[in-house]
Protein backbone atom coordinates (compact mmCIF):
# COMPACT_ATOMS: atom_id res chain seq x y z
CA UNK A 1 0.00 0.00 0.00
CA UNK A 2 1.23 3.08 -0.76
CA UNK A 3 1.91 6.09 1.84
CA UNK A 4 2.02 9.50 0.63
CA UNK A 5 3.65 12.25 2.40
CA UNK A 6 2.03 15.61 2.42
CA UNK A 7 3.98 18.71 4.06
CA UNK A 8 2.17 20.26 6.82
CA UNK A 9 4.03 23.51 7.96
CA UNK A 10 1.39 26.00 6.53
CA UNK A 11 -1.37 26.18 3.56
CA UNK A 12 -3.72 23.97 2.57
CA UNK A 13 -2.47 20.06 3.11
CA UNK A 14 -5.59 19.23 5.01
CA UNK A 15 -7.40 19.12 1.72
CA UNK A 16 -4.77 16.94 0.15
CA UNK A 17 -5.26 14.78 2.78
CA UNK A 18 -8.88 14.14 2.97
CA UNK A 19 -9.37 14.13 -0.85
CA UNK A 20 -6.30 11.33 -0.92
CA UNK A 21 -7.95 9.72 2.12
CA UNK A 22 -11.38 9.76 -0.29
CA UNK A 23 -9.56 7.92 -2.68
CA UNK A 24 -7.98 4.81 -0.10
CA UNK A 25 -5.19 6.11 -0.18
CA UNK A 26 -2.92 6.38 2.88
CA UNK A 27 -1.34 9.83 3.37
CA UNK A 28 1.01 11.75 6.64
CA UNK A 29 1.28 14.80 7.33
CA UNK A 30 5.45 16.01 7.05
CA UNK A 31 6.24 18.15 10.11
CA UNK A 32 9.53 17.88 10.54
CA UNK A 33 12.92 16.56 9.42
CA UNK A 34 12.55 12.84 10.44
CA UNK A 35 9.37 12.81 9.13
CA UNK A 36 11.25 12.82 5.30
CA UNK A 37 13.60 9.93 6.35
CA UNK A 38 10.80 7.48 5.88
CA UNK A 39 11.97 4.93 3.55
CA UNK A 40 8.22 4.09 3.14
CA UNK A 41 7.46 7.31 1.33
CA UNK A 42 6.31 6.78 -1.96
CA UNK A 43 5.67 10.29 -2.96
CA UNK A 44 5.45 13.45 -1.60
CA UNK A 45 2.97 16.68 -1.92
CA UNK A 46 4.21 20.19 -1.52
CA UNK A 47 0.73 22.50 -1.18
CA UNK A 48 -0.37 25.53 -1.31
CA UNK A 49 -0.02 28.20 0.93
CA UNK A 50 2.28 30.89 1.04
CA UNK A 51 5.61 29.84 -0.47
CA UNK A 52 8.10 32.76 1.71
CA UNK A 53 6.51 31.33 4.89
CA UNK A 54 6.55 27.63 3.76
CA UNK A 55 10.49 27.81 2.50
CA UNK A 56 11.39 30.76 5.69
CA UNK A 57 9.64 27.31 8.07
CA UNK A 58 12.00 24.66 5.63
CA UNK A 59 15.10 26.34 6.43
CA UNK A 60 14.37 26.93 10.17
CA UNK A 61 13.71 23.28 10.33
CA UNK A 62 16.33 22.25 8.77
CA UNK A 63 14.18 20.48 6.42
CA UNK A 64 15.28 21.75 2.87
CA UNK A 65 18.61 20.27 1.60
CA UNK A 66 16.96 16.83 3.14
CA UNK A 67 14.54 17.47 0.43
CA UNK A 68 16.05 18.92 -1.98
CA UNK A 69 18.37 15.68 -2.28
CA UNK A 70 14.83 13.22 -2.11
CA UNK A 71 13.57 14.78 -5.07
CA UNK A 72 16.94 14.88 -6.73
CA UNK A 73 17.15 10.89 -5.94
CA UNK A 74 13.53 10.59 -7.69
CA UNK A 75 11.20 11.11 -4.81
CA UNK A 76 7.74 11.91 -6.91
CA UNK A 77 6.55 15.04 -5.88
CA UNK A 78 3.39 17.32 -7.09
CA UNK A 79 3.52 20.61 -5.77
CA UNK A 80 0.63 22.81 -6.42
CA UNK A 81 0.48 26.60 -6.17
CA UNK A 82 2.68 27.68 -3.46
CA UNK A 83 4.02 24.42 -3.67
CA UNK A 84 4.78 25.07 -7.62
CA UNK A 85 6.92 28.10 -6.38
CA UNK A 86 8.95 25.93 -4.14
CA UNK A 87 10.51 23.75 -6.75
CA UNK A 88 11.21 26.09 -9.57
CA UNK A 89 14.41 27.48 -10.29
CA UNK A 90 13.93 30.82 -10.20
CA UNK A 91 10.93 33.00 -9.27
CA UNK A 92 11.23 35.88 -12.03
CA UNK A 93 9.48 38.48 -8.98
CA UNK A 94 11.23 38.12 -6.12
CA UNK A 95 14.84 37.09 -5.04
CA UNK A 96 14.19 33.91 -3.07
CA UNK A 97 14.66 30.87 -4.30
CA UNK A 98 13.68 27.54 -2.50
CA UNK A 99 14.21 23.99 -3.88
CA UNK A 100 15.30 24.82 -7.07
CA UNK A 101 14.97 21.53 -8.15
CA UNK A 102 12.58 22.13 -11.45
CA UNK A 103 13.91 24.11 -14.31
CA UNK A 104 11.20 26.53 -14.55
CA UNK A 105 11.18 29.92 -13.67
CA UNK A 106 7.81 31.37 -12.70
CA UNK A 107 6.10 34.84 -11.63
CA UNK A 108 4.38 34.71 -7.84
CA UNK A 109 0.96 36.46 -7.95
CA UNK A 110 0.98 36.59 -11.40
CA UNK A 111 -2.95 37.44 -12.13
CA UNK A 112 -2.45 40.43 -10.09
CA UNK A 113 -4.79 42.11 -7.77
CA UNK A 114 -8.33 42.28 -9.76
CA UNK A 115 -8.35 38.64 -11.11
CA UNK A 116 -6.70 37.72 -7.33
CA UNK A 117 -9.10 34.27 -6.96
CA UNK A 118 -10.73 32.59 -10.09
CA UNK A 119 -12.30 29.10 -11.68
CA UNK A 120 -12.07 27.93 -15.25
CA UNK A 121 -12.11 24.80 -16.71
CA UNK A 122 -9.32 23.94 -19.09
CA UNK A 123 -7.97 20.81 -21.14
CA UNK A 124 -4.61 19.25 -19.20
CA UNK A 125 -3.13 16.39 -21.51
CA UNK A 126 -3.79 13.23 -21.12
CA UNK A 127 -6.45 13.51 -18.18
CA UNK A 128 -9.28 16.13 -20.42
CA UNK A 129 -11.33 19.08 -19.41
CA UNK A 130 -10.74 19.58 -15.71
CA UNK A 131 -12.02 23.04 -13.23
CA UNK A 132 -9.66 24.95 -11.83
CA UNK A 133 -9.38 27.07 -8.98
CA UNK A 134 -6.73 29.63 -8.62
CA UNK A 135 -5.77 31.38 -5.71
CA UNK A 136 -3.27 34.45 -5.75
CA UNK A 137 -1.66 32.17 -7.98
CA UNK A 138 1.77 31.91 -9.51
CA UNK A 139 2.19 30.70 -13.62
CA UNK A 140 5.23 29.34 -15.31
CA UNK A 141 6.89 32.16 -17.62
CA UNK A 142 10.23 30.20 -18.81
CA UNK A 143 10.77 25.94 -18.93
CA UNK A 144 13.25 23.97 -19.94
CA UNK A 145 13.63 21.39 -22.56
CA UNK A 146 12.64 18.74 -20.16
CA UNK A 147 9.70 20.19 -18.97
CA UNK A 148 6.72 19.17 -20.39
CA UNK A 149 3.79 21.41 -20.25
CA UNK A 150 0.32 19.84 -19.86
CA UNK A 151 -1.79 22.69 -19.08
CA UNK A 152 -2.37 26.28 -20.30
CA UNK A 153 -4.60 29.08 -19.59
CA UNK A 154 -4.75 32.23 -21.77
CA UNK A 155 -1.59 30.88 -23.59
CA UNK A 156 -0.04 30.84 -19.68
CA UNK A 157 1.56 27.52 -18.65
CA UNK A 158 -0.43 26.06 -15.58
CA UNK A 159 0.96 22.88 -15.53
CA UNK A 160 3.71 20.92 -15.78
CA UNK A 161 5.84 17.76 -15.76
CA UNK A 162 9.63 17.53 -15.19
CA UNK A 163 10.59 13.50 -14.41
CA UNK A 164 9.07 12.91 -11.13
CA UNK A 165 8.02 16.04 -10.52
CA UNK A 166 4.40 17.56 -11.17
CA UNK A 167 3.02 20.99 -10.57
CA UNK A 168 -0.07 22.76 -10.91
CA UNK A 169 -0.39 26.60 -10.65
CA UNK A 170 -4.07 25.71 -9.71
CA UNK A 171 -5.58 23.91 -6.38
CA UNK A 172 -6.49 20.74 -7.72
CA UNK A 173 -7.25 19.50 -3.92
CA UNK A 174 -10.57 22.18 -3.72
CA UNK A 175 -12.86 21.17 -6.59
CA UNK A 176 -13.59 17.27 -5.46
CA UNK A 177 -12.11 16.00 -8.81
CA UNK A 178 -9.23 13.13 -8.20
CA UNK A 179 -8.13 12.84 -11.58
CA UNK A 180 -5.10 15.05 -10.87
CA UNK A 181 -4.23 12.86 -8.00
CA UNK A 182 -4.70 10.06 -9.80
CA UNK A 183 -2.44 11.58 -12.54
CA UNK A 184 0.10 11.91 -9.77
CA UNK A 185 -0.75 8.30 -8.05
CA UNK A 186 -0.05 6.95 -12.11
CA UNK A 187 3.01 8.72 -12.48
CA UNK A 188 4.44 7.26 -9.17
CA UNK A 189 3.65 3.29 -10.74
CA UNK A 190 6.00 4.27 -13.68
N1 LIG B 1 0.59 33.69 -3.49
C1 LIG B 1 1.18 32.55 -2.87
C2 LIG B 1 2.69 32.59 -2.92
O1 LIG B 1 3.25 33.40 -3.58
C3 LIG B 1 0.69 31.26 -3.48
C4 LIG B 1 -0.80 31.15 -3.31
C5 LIG B 1 -1.31 29.76 -3.16
O2 LIG B 1 -0.58 28.82 -2.86
N2 LIG B 1 -2.61 29.62 -3.30
O3 LIG B 1 3.32 31.81 -2.32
Amino acid sequence: MKVIGILALQGAFAEHRKLLEQMDVQTCEIRQKSDLLRQSLDGLILPGGESTVIGKLLRELDMLELLQRRIKEGLPVLGTCAGLILLAKHIVNDSNSYLRTMDIGVMRNAYGRQLGSFRTIEEFLGVGSVPMTFIRAPYIVEAGDKVQVLAQVDEKIVAARENNMLVTAFHPELTGDPRIHQYFLTMIEE
